[in-house]
């Protein structure tokens, strides 16, 4: 079982410290006036990788940004912090003197904001990169409030960005003795409690016992809900359950 000291302690990305400020996405001119505000602040994010400045995030001002990427590059607003707003740009390639550096280096080394401020920015990310057109008719669809939702201009069909819902589960028996796994390609030596994706249709509590008992044959009884943590590589939501 989950130690008793370690069951308030949030998650990394497990508690964002900003505001989101949703009621300003439908502003179509939002990028611009953030721009106004000499405290605004932008992320640089490309396929996996961000814009860095030593072990920290690189952060640009708005006009700066756009100076440097161009006008196409993806405008995703992130929100406010005490110290001001905050956006992102997402580009197919960071430029090299921007010194990108792979997510997954970087994001496990940062403060809870910053941390929290990248992982919604990748996942917004992630998300554009590979839809771009309407799954419903073939068109070309478009970006819309600041970048938190793409309409396709042929059919009108609306599509929300995607995360799909994961649980990774901490599972024990009598003698507290965690079950966990080691997968093929992995190192010797590594284990991992186990995961996977919910299925439609299923909760997320079957979830857990499905999977358990998928890929150990495990039966698991009640369970219990731990937290939650964002995951975007590329759009999961890990739901922590013990069992
Ligand atoms: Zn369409």
């Amino acid at each position: 079982m989950p130690r008793p000291e370690d069951r308030d302690r949030p998650l990394p990305f497990g508690q964002a410290p900003y505001d989101r400020h949703a009621e300003r996405r439908a502003d179509p001119d939002w990028y611009e006036h953030l721009a106004r505000d000499p405290q605004a602040r932008v992320l640089v994010v490309g396929d996996d990788v961000v814009a860095t400045d030593g072990g920290r995030l690189r952060v640009l001002a708005p006009d700066q940004a756009v100076e440097l990427l161009g006008v196409t590059a993806e405008r995703l607003l992130l929100g406010a912090d005490d110290a001001g707003p905050v956006a992102a740009l997402s580009v197919p390639k960071v430029p090299a003197d921007l010194n990108p550096r792979p997510v997954r280096s970087v994001v496990t080394g940062l403060d809870a904001l910053h941390g929290s401020l990248l992982v919604h920015a990748l996942g917004l990310a992630n998300w554009h990169r590979t839809h771009q057109f309407c799954a419903r008719c073939g068109r070309a669809s478009q970006a819309e409030e600041a970048g938190h939702r793409r309409r396709c201009p042929a059919c009108g069909a609306q599509h929300f960005p995607r995360t799909d819902p994961a649980v990774i589960m901490l599972i024990t028996d009598g003698d507290d003795r965690a079950l966990l796994g080691h997968s093929p390609q992995w190192a010797p030596g590594r284990f991992s409690t186990l995961a996977g994706f919910v299925e439609p249709g299923e909760s997320l509590e079957d979830a857990v016992r499905r999977e358990v008992a998928e890929e150990t044959g495990v039966r698991v009884g009640p369970t219990t809900y731990a937290g939650s943590q964002p995951w975007p590589f590329p759009s999961s939501l890990m739901l922590g359950f013990s069992g």
